[in-house]
């Protein structure tokens, strides 16, 4: 029934329209087919189908198709990525072990660590730096797990993949890494031998803000070890919308191409006016690891961040935008933009937003698809406001 387009038949954009489609053998029809039972016949294997089983034919074809995005062996969806991230991290730590993070993680998952992990015995440490040495100093003869987010939210500060990998394996630590923020289209860490990728898909997987769910990607092996503990966790992603993140997915590539034109054009118009102090970008030459990006990044991302200067009010730069909407969340293809400090980082002392490189003038912007000269006009006329 699966049609998976392996790596070597097809690029990755017709992969995007096509890789795990189900076939309508019925009809003839050209999309998926959606299967919304939660009851199958009993077939006499192992294995009944069943959707807490991560095994209906949507989920099973649009894991083939993450899967198939990001390189991996297989894959798993869940119904949003905090269910995918607690469950990857809880089913490979055990009481007593210890997993290194940088310190710049998504809010979400920084909170779900700290305030879970005390529960089980599970020890961590969150490092500042984002060298490969700041990990290392931080290796424990029980550290498990190495968890990372490159670019990071909302510094864009970029992780060097290749050299954690080369730590962890030498100290047999498994390495996990949220990859939502770069998306499959711009980084495939596999690639650079990480070993579990996360997409919150509620981001660009989905990329019209209408959709919540997660995934992982990893060997089978791997997905075997966190599939027996999903099922007990049961965060698995209803089939209906299985199948419309399918159909979303089918312009990823256009999408996130447009939305990385557009960051790109952004961050350089912003760079040269008078009323920005910094822009974060790594695909600006001033961004510190600009090189590095180069080498692992196939695009730089839809997502910058720039620090206003201090003549500028931040709240109401952002509620004089007419047409960038100054709402949370990231990835839609509408432009959308944040203070970090009154919201996705609120919940941090002014010391950890301090520690983190967030400042009060920050925003972040998520580009989206819509005509850079419109996006350029409305930040320039919420600037003329005051001044
Ligand atoms: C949004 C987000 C998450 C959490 O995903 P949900 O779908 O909201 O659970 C995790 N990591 C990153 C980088 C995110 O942006």
């Amino acid at each position: 029934m699966d049609r998976k387009l392996t790596k070597k038949k097809t690029n990755l954009k017709t992969q995007c329209v096509h890789a795990g489609e189900l076939i309508d053998k019925v009809n003839g029809g050209s999309i998926s087919p959606l299967y919304m039972a939660t009851s199958y016949k009993f077939n006499g294997v192992k294995e009944n189908q069943y959707p807490r089983y991560f095994n209906t034919p949507n989920q099973k074809a649009l894991a083939d198709k993450i899967a198939t995005l990001e390189n991996g062996e297989t894959a798993i969806i869940f119904s949003s990525g905090m269910a995918a991230i607690s469950t990857s991290l809880l089913s490979n730590l055990k009481s007593g072990d210890h997993v290194i993070l940088q310190n710049d993680l998504y809010g979400g998952t920084r909170n779900f660590i700290k305030k879970e992990f005390p529960k089980f015995g599970i020890e961590f440490s969150f490092i500042s730096g984002n060298s490969s040495k700041d990990f290392e100093i931080e290796i424990r003869k029980n550290t498990k797990v190495i968890y990372i987010e490159t670019p990071s939210n909302p510094t864009l500060k970029i992780i060097d993949l290749e050299s954690i990998n080369d730590l962890a394996k030498s100290s047999n630590i498994i390495t996990i890494i949220d990859n939502t923020f770069a998306s499959p289209v711009n980084q495939n860490p596999i690639e650079f031998g990480i070993d579990i990728v996360i997409h919150s898909a509620t981001k660009y997987l989905g990329g019209h803000s209408d959709i919540s769910a997660g995934a992982i990607v990893s060997s089978e092996a791997m997905i075997r070890n966190i599939f027996t503990c999903a099922k007990n966790f049961g965060g698995n992603l209803s089939d209906y919308t299985v199948w419309l993140l399918e159909r979303s997915m089918k312009t990823l590539y256009l999408r996130v191409k447009e939305q990385n034109n557009n960051a790109l054009k952004i961050a350089n118009f912003l760079e040269n006016e008078m009323w920005i102090d910094k822009v974060y970008y790594p695909g600006l030459a001033s961004h510190p690891n600009h090189e590095l990006a180069k080498k692992q990044m196939k695009g730089f991302g839809g997502m910058l961040s720039f620090d206003l200067s201090p003549k500028i009010d931040c709240k109401k730069f952002l509620l004089g935008l007419e047409l960038i909407k100054p709402t949370m969340s990231l990835a839609g293809i509408e432009t959308t933009a944040l203070s970090p400090k009154l919201t996705s980082h609120s919940l941090l002392t002014n010391k950890e937003r301090f520690e983190q490189g967030i400042n009060d003038q920050m925003v972040r912007l998520s580009a989206g698809i819509e005509d850079y000269e419109d996006l350029k006009d409305d930040i320039i006329q919420s600037i003329k406001k005051q001044t």
